[in-house]
């Protein structure tokens, strides 16, 4: 049986990887450390928020990839009435979800490239990322009770 390394040791025991969504700072909440109220390590910004944050093409791969707990990927159109109405429905899930999953939103329009890249075909699509892959994807309004029905299986 092979020794562990020290780094393969300390990356086992890391809960959570965050990308700081002001600085991209990767930052790592190991055991003892209340997720709660972890900060971002070099700019201070708190991690876990509960709220939708902003993604963009620039830093849309990094932070799917670098965050292993599931990403939700929102991707919506400011002028979408069905898009605006389902927003208040994804902040309530980004809240409910806080220690256990990112929820983010893409503008369609500001961002042709993820919309080329995904394939996006309707606004508002959802879509769940783990170790940066899609691993799900539903396209419309949802209720947060089906809302959360559907992300239930991606979460754990
Ligand atoms: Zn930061």
């Amino acid at each position: 049986m092979n020794e562990k390394t020290y780094e393969e040791e300390m990356s086992e025991r890391v809960e959570i990887k965050l990308v700081c969504l002001k600085c991209q700072t990767l930052n790592k909440i190991i055991d003892a450390s209340p997720a709660e109220t972890s900060v971002c390590e070099k700019c201070g910004l708190p991690l876990l928020t509960g709220r939708v944050g902003e993604l963009t093409t620039t830093f849309f791969a990094e932070t799917i990839e670098n965050t292993n707990l599931p990403v939700v990927v929102n991707f919506w159109t400011s002028w979408c009435g069905h898009c605006r109405n389902f927003e208040s429905v994804f902040a309530e899930a980004a809240s409910e979800l806080k220690l256990q999953a990112l929820l983010f939103r893409v503008e369609t329009e500001e961002e042709p490239e993820l919309v080329r890249q995904f394939a996006m075909m309707t606004t508002p699509t959802q879509v769940v990322f783990r170790g940066g892959k899609e691993v799900a994807r539903q396209t419309g309004v949802s209720q947060l009770p089906l809302l959360m029905e559907w992300l239930k299986p991606h979460l754990s």
